[in-house]
């Protein structure tokens, strides 16, 4: 089954936490401390591969953890980084943020995009001595890997798109120019997936042609098949809009024509302003006379016009030769442009989120993961440990925001299931 669109769960390894360890030898009464640092949690990493054409595997699996990085051990023993967790993709593959819609990448070749980072390890107790501070019984934590939805929206990656109604006869021609085998039938919706096909000209130079489902009127709002091929299209350096001249379905090809570009318009303007060539199918059926009139409303329009018999291969030649020069003019094929993942709320420094509760005397701190994150490193033994975590209270402005709720000395101060007394 064809599948082009997928939300997905991403949640990047942890950063693993750093040691607290003291060197110890015989006959060295006291060692200094060696504990090591925490590895780092693994990315999670898009990379481009050319032999999927679906994103059809994200139908069943929807979540990827990568692996968190190892703890510091002693003897300054850094805990090894978790593999990276890389996950294949068609080449077109845009990735976005699902909460924002921002373009975290645009997968277009056997390249690969790192987009949710691994947390870092925690630092070791051998980072924390200073000359006052000789005894540091405390370690960082890791930091948390990155974690959030992202959506993965394939659109083909084709020079040349065709467009039209069902039954038209756009398989047809991507059959008889291309190595591309599409069914082929005199009933609507025949093509179900998209179809790429590689038109060669010859000596190195080729392009590459994609055949959509058939479009039909209401598709661009979304009432029917069709709507969700168009993004295919949207990369396209140029439209082939196959008309069936002859009308043979009762049909009018001008009527055809101007529907088929209203449809475009409400999908998206870009779109509808990308240069298109009409190609006036199935000219067996009628009349030189009929083909005349048509072929000088169109250039009339100024559009280039291509009357064919797709079936016989007749003009095709002609159609194909003028494309290939059309898109030696053009700009090369569409991609998109990066936008990245805004900034997240901080973590460290004065972006320390916290809440002050006060009920029956105890002054609670809510809401403070992160402080809770520290506390656990904390060694109440041990002075140093608890002047960082005094700090730490400071910088945070906590100390500030517990004073200004008429916090004095000796008070008790709550942060989930730890308490202390408060002392200035
Ligand atoms: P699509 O739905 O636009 O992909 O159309 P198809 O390529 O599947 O063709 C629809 C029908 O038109 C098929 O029965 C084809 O054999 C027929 N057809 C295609 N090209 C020609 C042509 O040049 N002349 C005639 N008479 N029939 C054609
Ligand atoms: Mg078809």
């Amino acid at each position: 089954m064809f599948v082009d669109l997928a939300t997905v769960h991403l949640k990047a390894g942890n950063g693993g936490n750093g040691a607290v360890s003291f060197h110890r030898e015989k006959y060295v009464a006291a060692g200094g401390p060696d504990g090591g640092d925490g590895g780092r949690g693994g990315n999670i990493v898009f990379q481009g591969d050319r032999n999927l054409s679906t994103l059809a595997d994200f139908r069943y699996k929807r979540k990827y953890t990568a692996e968190s990085g190892q703890n510091g051990g002693a003897s300054r023993c850094t805990g090894k980084s978790a593999p990276d967790l890389v996950i294949s993709v068609p080449y077109g593959t845009l990735v976005k943020e699902a909460e924002t819609g921002r373009i975290l990448a645009d997968i277009s070749d056997d390249s690969s995009a790192i987009i949710a980072k691994g947390g870092n390890g925690g630092w070791g107790n051998m980072h924390f001595a200073t000359a006052t501070r000789q005894v540091p019984r405390f370690a960082k934590n890791g930091a948390a890997g990155e974690e959030f939805d992202v959506t993965l929206e394939l659109k083909l990656l084709a020079d040349v798109g065709l467009i039209g109604f069902p039954n038209v006869g756009k398989s047809t021609l991507i059959s008889v120019v291309s190595e591309a085998k599409p069914k082929i039938a005199n009933y609507h919706f025949t093509t179900l997936t998209p179809v790429l096909g590689v038109v060669r000209m010859g000596e190195g130079s080729s392009f590459v042609m994609a055949d959509i489902p058939g479009l039909i009127e209401g598709a661009g709002t979304g009432a029917g098949l069709g709507h969700e091929f168009l993004r295919h299209v949207e990369r396209c350096r140029i439209l082939l809009h196959v008309l069936d001249i002859s009308g043979s379905e009762g049909r009018d090809p001008i009527e055809d024509f101007d529907m088929i570009n209203r449809e475009l318009a409400v999908f998206s303007e870009e779109l509808a302003t990308h240069p298109q060539i009409v190609v006036a199918n199935k000219c067996d059926l009628v009349e030189e006379e009929k083909i005349r009139q048509v072929q000088a409303y169109f250039e009339e329009k100024g559009y280039a016009f291509f009357p064919i018999m797709a079936a016989i291969g007749e003009g095709t030649k002609a159609l194909i030769d003028y494309v290939a020069a059309a898109l030696a003019k053009l700009p090369p094929l569409k991609h998109y442009e990066v936008e990245g993942r805004l900034p997240q709320e901080p973590v460290s420094g004065n972006g320390r989120t916290f809440h002050i509760r006060m009920e029956n005397g105890v002054f609670f701190i809510d809401d403070a993961p992160w402080l809770m994150d520290i506390m656990n490193t904390v060694d109440p033994d041990d002075y140093e440990s608890l002047q960082y975590f005094e700090r730490v209270l400071r910088s945070s402005g906590i100390i500030e925001a517990l004073e200004n709720a008429g916090i004095a000395e000796g008070d008790t101060v709550q942060v989930e299931d730890v308490s202390f007394e408060f002392v200035p």
